[in-house]
């Protein structure tokens, strides 16, 4: 009893942490039905070459529609459902969804972009990810080269032999890995060796304040040295402004996500953004 009620106090000086334990609760709850309701939908964000002037690629974003929660995004739900297992199953289907939707612009005779899904850390301890992934893309009938697998440092720390492993094989495949929020990770750079990254992706905290903070620049122009030493492409993200474009231009980053040229976009949105897209409009000529 003492050390209930001992609890209830704590809980009732603390009202934020009960709450959050209660939300969480239900979010755990309700995100079983999700899959199966077909609350989960999907995002895509362009990526940008300002030296093409081309959309090259879609970054798939999850967000779950759910009836009593609204619009939960995937800060909120994906730790959960890492926590719970349910990651597998969301993953696999975000994995499909991207590929299939990718495959339809394709057949819709849209200039053929790269989808990008983000991994958890779960999925790439699965023994069966290569088979998961060889069998979507053979079931939806999209070649590799049009799919973008994004890690993040921590998820390459929980067992860094079998990861390298599966990433090399999905490489082999043909299939692109990226190395996302590349910067914030306690990892060392001795990964860039281990791992067969395509592209780095400078985390947006490095973009946020670059107009006001020289340090962000040395650490992007530090990015970018070794990025042409380990031939590997360097994506920023979060560029929300033409300053950042054109600082991150002056570092030879080609290539940029963010709010500046788009939000994420629902799949129609997407339609329309690659129809009306002007190659001409980021295109700066030095
Ligand atoms: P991330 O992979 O680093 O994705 C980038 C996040 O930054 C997205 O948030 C995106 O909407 C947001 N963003 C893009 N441009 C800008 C910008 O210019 N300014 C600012 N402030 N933010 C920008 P979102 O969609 O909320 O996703 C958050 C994180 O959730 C993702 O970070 C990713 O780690 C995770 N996530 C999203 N979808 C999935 C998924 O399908 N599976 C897994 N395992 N994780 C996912
Ligand atoms: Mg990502
Ligand atoms: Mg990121
Ligand atoms: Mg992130």
């Amino acid at each position: 009893r003492t050390k209930e009620s001992g609890r209830n106090h704590y809980q009732f000086y603390n009202p934020e942490m009960s709450l959050e334990i209660a939300e969480n609760f239900a979010l755990e709850t309700q995100l079983h039905q999700a899959i199966k309701n077909e609350e989960l939908i999907l995002h895509y964000q362009p990526q940008i070459n300002i030296k093409t002037g081309q959309v090259y690629g879609l970054e798939a974003l999850v967000r779950w529609k759910s009836p009593n929660l609204g619009l939960v995004g995937p800060n909120k739900f994906i730790p959960i459902a890492e926590k719970t297992g349910l990651i597998l199953p969301v993953g696999e289907w975000v994995l499909k969804t991207a590929c299939q939707q990718n495959k339809k612009w394709q057949q819709m005779g849209l200039p053929p972009v790269r989808v990008a899904v983000n991994l958890s850390a779960q999925q790439l301890q699965q023994p069966d990810l290569i088979k998961t992934v060889e069998k979507i893309l053979d079931l939806v009938g999209l070649e590799p080269q049009w799919l973008e697998l994004e890690v993040t440092e921590s998820i390459l720390m929980k067992n860094t032999t079998l990861a390298s492993q599966t990433l090399h094989e999905l490489r082999n495949m043909g299939v692109y890995i990226s190395m996302d929020d590349f910067g914030t990770g306690y990892s060392s750079l001795g990964y860039l060796k281990k791992f067969p990254f395509d592209t780095l992706k400078i985390d947006q905290s490095f973009v946020r304040e670059l107009n006001q903070n020289p340090e962000d620049i040395s650490i992007i122009s530090a990015i970018m040295t070794l990025s042409r030493g380990f031939n590997m492409r360097v994506i920023a993200e979060g560029v929300e402004n033409q300053e950042q474009l054109n600082l991150l231009q002056q570092l030879d980053c080609e290539e940029m996500q963010g709010y500046f040229f788009s939000h994420p976009l629902t799949q129609e949105e997407v339609l329309n953004y690659l129809l009306s897209f002007n190659q001409q409009k980021y295109l700066i000529f030095p």
